[in-house]
């Protein structure tokens, strides 16, 4: 397969000279959140909506997302916006859900990355696959876990570096990039939200992403990241999600990138 893969969710492209930046908070909150984050995200430039409806939580004691209504609220933004909605599917029994929900495209978070079952089931799906990296995967488990996806008919498979885990605590490993762009045809995005776990970073990794070739970047923006009822130390607040687009867009000029 000699050429870049370029995969299309809800008109908006990745891969192949083709940027799309995907933003919203890390869980869906309430219609009002959610709806205020998909505006200004869109408004800065971001083409796709993400939130967790369904969230892998470290403690069971923490907010497990709004769960089915988490769907519904994502559709009414939506409907709002027109932008497509990207969020995690933790396991098979969701999967009637999350297809009438028409999710535009779907999560396969770092903690289910080998959750072979799980792979199979949106491989046989015409939708869209965001796979994140697990926190301790190499790239070749990465790929092996992409082949099942596509092995299984659905060639819409976009890999995403999301951190890994070693002895530091906030590790974007850049080099998957080139090396995932060498090993595959697939797309690769970045996700600087989960790999900094801090806020600040944010904007440089970002930057980063776009100069190593990545062809999308995934961030958490929240309302109000410091009641945030989930991963609200790395949220960008929406002003901030805007300065950030700021200084990415002359940055993918420059590379020759296309922002859809
Ligand atoms: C998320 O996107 O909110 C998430 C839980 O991501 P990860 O699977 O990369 O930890
Ligand atoms: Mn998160």
């Amino acid at each position: 397969h000699p050429d870049d893969t370029v995969v299309d969710v809800g008109g908006h492209k990745i891969g192949g000279g083709y940027f799309a930046v995907m933003s919203g908070p890390c869980s869906v909150e309430s219609k009002e959140q959610i709806t205020y984050v998909a505006q200004r995200v869109q408004a800065a430039g971001a083409s796709i909506l993400r939130g967790g409806a369904f969230k892998p939580r470290t403690s069971p004691y923490s907010f497990q997302g709004l769960r089915a209504e988490g769907l519904e609220l994502l559709q009414e933004a939506r409907k709002v916006t027109g932008q497509p909605i990207v969020t995690e599917l933790m396991n098979n029994e969701h999967i009637p859900l999350f297809v009438d929900a028409k999710v535009d495209m779907i999560q396969i978070g770092a903690r289910n990355m080998q959750n072979f079952e799980l792979l199979k089931a949106v491989g046989k799906l015409n939708v869209p696959v965001l796979l994140k990296r697990g926190l301790s995967s190499t790239l070749e488990e990465l790929v092996m876990s992409a082949e099942y996806i596509m092995a299984e008919g659905n060639p819409n498979v976009v890999l995403c570096e999301r951190g890994i885990r070693t002895f530091e605590t906030s590790m974007l490993d850049i080099s998957a990039v080139p090396m995932l762009k060498k090993m595959t045809h697939l797309p690769v995005v970045i996700d600087p939200s989960h790999a900094a776990g801090i806020a600040f970073m944010v904007p440089a990794l970002a930057q980063a992403a776009v100069a190593v070739g990545a062809d999308g970047l995934m961030i958490e923006t929240h309302n109000d990241p410091a009641k945030a009822k989930s991963d609200g130390a790395q949220s960008l607040t929406p002003d901030q999600f805007d300065a950030l687009m700021n200084t990415i867009k002359p940055e993918l000029e420059f590379f020759g990138k296309t922002l859809n």
